[in-house]
């Protein structure tokens, strides 16, 4: 993910005009060259500014990089600063990175292309697998997200492919193959629910191949802390449990799935799971607790004893 940070110029020292990232129009990288850049050419952005009269001196590389570029350099202003260059993070109004930041923008890089793959062509890789058993959630959400990732829950498609149902088609919104992406991802109802989350993730239907994919696309977002990486993939796996339970009340018992009630109950569930292991923690070394934003839950009384079931067990 360093190659999506930029450096913010100050007195253009430290930045490489042709190795780092620094043009707001190059998102991705480098600036990309129309020709090899002879060494005689500048190298540091600094023998690019007039700092007297605050402009740029685009000549000696105006022959190397394209006009769209020499203009995007134009509107970078000239600081007054002498300090060195700053390292940003531009996805977000901080320059701070934050795992929601880089979830965003993991998602906005990923290439339309994934959506060929099917889930029968490739394997599962290693690193899925142990993480899924490192996430910090409920047992039986571990093995929901294990029975997901290697395509054993029972959804339409898989039932239909065994010939025990008579069409493949997603019963809720009756448009398209209920497949395990579309449960969790791709059904109209269950994107409102990651768009109305705390992630505001809006699926983009073209970006979701397969769900192991996505999965190794979110334990693969670097810089992201180990506590901020636990806590991500503690409350996507409620929020993936909380929508099969609601797919499965549908079918079931016709109760319409109800994307608020979906996002509450993921909130709640998964702060109350992380207080509850963080008091376990407490007992050798005490670990932070995040607190799902907007949560409601609240410490029950010391008289009260409370009681989590999940009913039936929809496999
Ligand atoms: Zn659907």
């Amino acid at each position: 993910m360093m190659n999506e940070a930029r450096f913010q110029i100050f007195s253009g020292v430290n930045t490489n005009i042709w190795n780092d990232v620094w043009i707001p129009s190059c998102e991705s990288g480098p600036v990309k060259t129309l020709l090899p850049i002879p060494p005689q050419a500048p190298q540091l952005v600094q023998e690019l500014m007039d700092k007297q009269n605050h402009t740029w001196k685009l000549d000696s590389i105006s022959t190397f990089i394209n006009n769209d570029i020499l203009q995007s350099i134009r509107c970078i202003p000239i600081s007054h600063s002498s300090r060195p260059d700053r390292l940003v993070w531009p996805w977000n109004s901080s320059g701070s990175y934050t795992v929601k930041s880089g979830y965003h923008r993991f998602h906005a890089r990923q290439n339309t292309d994934i959506a060929s793959h099917n889930h029968s062509s490739h394997v599962v890789s290693e690193g899925v697998w142990k993480t899924i058993w490192k996430v910090e959630t409920l047992p039986k959400i571990k093995l929901f997200l294990w029975r997901a990732l290697s395509g054993s829950i029972s959804t339409r498609l898989a039932l239909f492919k065994r010939k025990i149902a008579k069409d493949p088609i997603c019963p809720i919104c009756e448009g398209f193959e209920e497949s395990v992406e579309h449960i969790l991802f791709l059904c109209p109802w269950t994107q409102l629910v990651w768009f109305g989350s705390d992630l505001s993730y809006k699926v983009d239907p073209r970006r979701i191949s397969t769900f192991d994919r996505w999965f190794e696309g979110i334990i693969s977002i670097p810089g992201t802390s180990r506590t901020d990486g636990k806590f991500l993939l503690s409350f996507l796996s409620f929020l993936c449990w909380e929508i099969w339970k609601a797919r499965c009340k549908f079918v079931f018992n016709g109760v319409s799935p109800d994307p608020r009630h979906v996002i509450t109950h993921a909130r709640d569930a998964c702060s109350e799971y992380l207080a509850v292991i963080s008091k376990v923690d407490a007992r050798g070394s005490l670990s932070p607790v995040h607190q799902v934003q907007g949560t409601r839950w609240s410490k029950p009384s010391p008289s009260y004893v409370k009681l989590n079931l999940d009913l039936p067990p929809y496999w």
